[in-house]
């Protein structure tokens, strides 16, 4: 069994290049019996942003990533390996420092910024590898004397990594995603403890997977560069390293670029988006497992009706290149996915996603079940089952006009009947229909009333009566049926006009006709 974990910085709200990775992670674990685990590194307080951390933990959720252990919401984690806040682990790390520096692996430097900025620029125009050498190395040297002298002075300091010196030493390593990889060896004594105590990542990940257990780090292939640094850090601690696997980016089209998805830049990559917007969970998931596993397509194709979570990603069918995200192909398995569900099924889901969302779609969906699974239901079942609900949102804007309250208080300002009528033809049509208007037996009954009603008022006739009496034709049985559409819902574009009627009630038809002949 596998462990893993997601572990982002709280710099932001969740992006879906985060979400694709806690993706990757969680179904790797779950399949194998094992345990996922959501960590937050926040270890660099001067980017922190408050509210990010209770959104990771939201925007998991939403779209379905089961976290077994890792932090649950302010002051609030389950597990036995926290805390899973790296800011409240400072005192470990300490520990494992002081070992470093008792090993020889680490030792304290006490350059300011100020110097460290010139030995940047000296190294830079005398073209010097980059590294930490020049005068400055005199810090790796020090005696226990000399340190406390420093101390003493009070000079602020960071504690770095004592790295082998050997020129041009490289390493071999097995990454799961992108397989067997040399690199020149790390030669750089970087930063573990920044001098505000905190430590870095390369530090505080180390720690942290190998006492929570980690089996397998998946991550961002942005960190594939700093794999000597790490393996050295748990040669250096004497420990066994978990095994790696880097993942090509998520990206996105800008222009005709592509880039990485970040927090920063982008609003609508971050979940949130989605979820405002009301993208099933499982959707996104969906799209998401397509991109990182090239078998998902074919395998949902032949299992339409089985869960996400029983599809078995690998490593093997990750592609070790970045996967472009497509936000047309997401709205396209999003319908595919909403097309697939009961009337039942897209009610709770609407009601679910209004609570938060849009409270005023939340009430009426409250207020008539019923009738809301309803008129859900005929969206979807009629002759020509409407194919373009790709998100919650766009319910209400498809069948608002059902309800009176929306209806009446808007959506049926402002008639708009086909222009080739006259009012007076219109209204013709709108009284003659009321007075055949009532309850039928089925379809076919209704709709030989309305041919013959169609017929009487010269509107039914054919082409070939057209030709031979020009002056008597009036239209096609279509524009009868789109008047009454139009007094019913004030749309020109709705599922059938008899599942309407059906749904809506003799009553409420007979209220929005009287209300069109006001
Ligand atoms: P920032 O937006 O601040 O650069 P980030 O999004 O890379 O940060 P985190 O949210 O901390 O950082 O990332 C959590 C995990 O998700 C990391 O393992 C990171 O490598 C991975 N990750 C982030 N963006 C992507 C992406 N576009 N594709 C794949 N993995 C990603
Ligand atoms: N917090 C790290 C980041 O920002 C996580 C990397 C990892 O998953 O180890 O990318």
């Amino acid at each position: 069994a596998m462990v893993t974990r997601f572990a982002p910085s709280p710099t932001g709200m969740l992006h879906l290049g985060g979400l694709y990775a806690a993706l990757f992670s969680e179904r790797l674990a779950h399949q194998s019996g094992g345990v996922f685990y959501l960590r937050i590194e926040d270890t660099d307080q001067k980017r922190e942003i408050a509210a990010s951390i209770p959104g990771i933990i939201d925007s998991l959720a939403y779209f379905g990533i089961r976290c077994d252990e890792g932090i649950r919401g302010a002051n609030l984690e389950t597990g036995a390996y926290g805390p899973y806040l790296q800011s409240r682990r400072a005192g470990l790390y300490r520990v494992f420092v002081k070992e470093l520096l008792r090993r020889g692996w680490a030792y304290p430097c006490f350059c300011s910024e100020a110097e460290l900025e010139r030995m940047r620029n000296l190294q830079e125009r005398s073209g010097m590898l980059s590294g930490y050498y020049g005068r400055w190395a005199a810090h790796r040297k020090f005696t226990l004397e000399q340190i406390r002298a420093e101390l003493e002075r009070g000079r602020p300091y960071v504690i770095r990594l004592k790295a082998p010196q050997a020129a041009h030493a490289r390493i071999a390593f097995q990454d799961q995603i992108k397989g067997r990889l040399e690199m020149a060896d790390n030669f750089q004594d970087i930063v573990l403890v920044k001098s505000d105590g905190l430590p870095t990542y390369h530090l505080a990940h180390v720690v942290d997977d190998y006492l929570m257990g980690t089996t397998h780090v998946i991550r961002g292939d942005e960190w594939l560069p700093s794999v000597p640094l790490h393996l050295q850090l748990y040669k250096a601690l004497g420990w066994e390293a978990p095994a790696y696997g880097h993942l090509g980016p998520l990206l996105k089209q800008e222009g005709a670029s592509r880039r990485k998805f970040s927090k920063r830049k982008d609003s609508d990559a971050v979940t949130a988006f989605y979820q405002e917007q009301g993208y099933p969970g499982e959707a996104v998931v969906e799209y998401l497992l397509n991109l990182l596993n090239s078998n998902f397509e074919a395998w949902r194709r032949q299992n339409p009706a089985l869960s996400w979570e029983q599809f078995a990603v690998s490593f093997a069918r990750t592609g070790s290149g970045g996967a472009l995200f497509d936000p047309a192909k997401l709205l396209d398995v999003s319908r595919n996915r909403i097309a697939g569900y009961a009337a039942e099924t897209v009610y709770e889901a609407a009601l679910r996603w209004s609570e938060r969302w849009n409270q005023d779609f939340f009430d009426l969906l409250r207020c008539y079940p019923e009738y809301s699974v309803q008129l859900l239901g005929i969206e979807r079942d009629s002759a020509k089952p409407r194919k373009d609900w790709a998100k919650w949102s766009d319910l209400k804007e498809d069948c608002g006009y059902f309800y009176d309250e929306l209806f009446y208080g808007g959506l049926g300002e402002g008639y708009r009947f086909p222009a080739e009528l006259e009012p007076g033809a219109i209204r013709e049509i709108l009284e003659e229909y009321r007075a055949i208007h009532g309850e039928y037996r089925d379809q076919a009954e209704w709709f030989g009333a309305l041919r013959e009603l169609a017929g009487r008022l010269g509107y039914a006739r054919d082409l070939r009566s057209y030709r031979a009496d020009p002056a008597a034709f009036r239209g096609s049985i279509s524009q009868v049926a789109m008047v009454l559409r139009v007094a019913l819902c004030n749309r020109t574009a709705t599922p059938e006009l008899y599942q309407i009627m059906r749904v809506m009630g003799p009553e409420r038809v007979r209220e929005r006709l009287e209300r069109c002949l006001q």
